[in-house]
């Protein structure tokens, strides 16, 4: 399918591996222009060659973390290095970072939280700020923020989680709206469980927790999921392809559970 966006310049989060590097995959595959940005410099010039062999498209890899002013500051100047770019200005915005740690209510001091608001709440909405206006100037713009099944289905070892997104999801649902008429659409995208590295390591950790060999606690965790698998993040990234295309343009203000069947309500 054509999603329409072939030309486009989007900035994609946390984006040298995992559902970041996979959104980057399936816009690349789209023909979007890219600023892929993650902390570490080797792990993301190779997901920028990776990205460039797909197409006729330009990445620009800026190594920066995003939860702080400095690495948004970066990321928004490298649009002026994408064709047609100007500073701050893209068309798809898809906002993710690392996850906080798992952990007991009583281990999360101020600081801790303050780490968790930064990385998953206030740095999509700074994201955000910086780049909205741009796009309803323009007429046209995609926003997905890539959040977590603990908005729906809350995890009492991933607190700091459940309360952060929230709080993202909360804002987001009344901006949304707000800008629908311009043209611009803002949808949440809510992983279950896919597998990677992030995954690999919260396994292990949740083992250990639950006093459980790996193996069988894998099983375990399988047998919640009524797809009996892992997500692949290709399939993630398709469907952060699809919120951006053309044709989603009557979608926003949306969080899209994407967990094989996992969260057991009917809506
Ligand atoms: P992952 O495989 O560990 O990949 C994380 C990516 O983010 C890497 O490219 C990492 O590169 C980059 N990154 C992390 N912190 C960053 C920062 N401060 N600034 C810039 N880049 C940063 O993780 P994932 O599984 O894709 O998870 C992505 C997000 O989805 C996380 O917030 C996670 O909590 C959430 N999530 C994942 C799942 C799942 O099943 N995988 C489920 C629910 C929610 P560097 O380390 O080099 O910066």
């Amino acid at each position: 399918m054509d999603l329409g966006i072939s030309g486009k310049r989007a900035l994609v989060c946390a984006a040298s591996k995992g559902l970041g590097y996979a959104c980057a995959q399936a816009l690349a595959r789209a023909g979007v222009h890219l600023v892929i940005v993650a902390r570490n410099e080797p792990p993301l010039q190779a997901a920028a060659g990776h990205l460039r062999s797909l197409g006729p498209v330009s990445v620009e890899a800026v190594a920066a973390d995003i939860t702080t002013p400095e690495g948004r500051a970066d990321a928004l100047a490298a649009a002026a290095r994408l064709p047609g770019g100007a500073r701050g200005e893209f068309d798809i915005l898809v906002t993710n970072a690392g996850g906080p740690p798992a952990g007991d209510f009583r281990d999360w001091d101020d600081a801790a939280w303050h780490r968790a608001l930064d990385a998953n709440m206030l740095t999509p909405i700074a994201l955000m700020r910086e780049t909205l206006d741009g796009m309803m100037s323009r007429g046209w713009g995609r926003i997905c923020n890539i959040t977590s099944t603990a908005v729906k289905a809350p995890s009492p070892y991933l607190g700091l989680s459940n309360g952060a997104r929230s709080g993202l999801t909360g804002f987001v649902a009344g901006l949304a709206r707000q800008v629908a008429g311009s043209g611009v659409t803002i949808n949440n995208l809510l992983p279950g469980t896919f597998d990677t590295d992030r995954l690999r390591s919260n396994l292990a950790a949740g083992a250990a927790q639950a006093a459980m060999e790996l193996e069988a606690y894998i099983a375990k965790r399988l047998d919640a999921i009524p797809a009996r698998r892992f997500g692949h993040a290709e399939e993630f990234g398709a469907a952060c392809a699809f919120l951006c295309s053309r044709q989603a343009a009557y979608i926003t203000a949306q969080n899209l559970l994407i967990d094989g069947g996992a969260y057991p309500g009917t809506l």
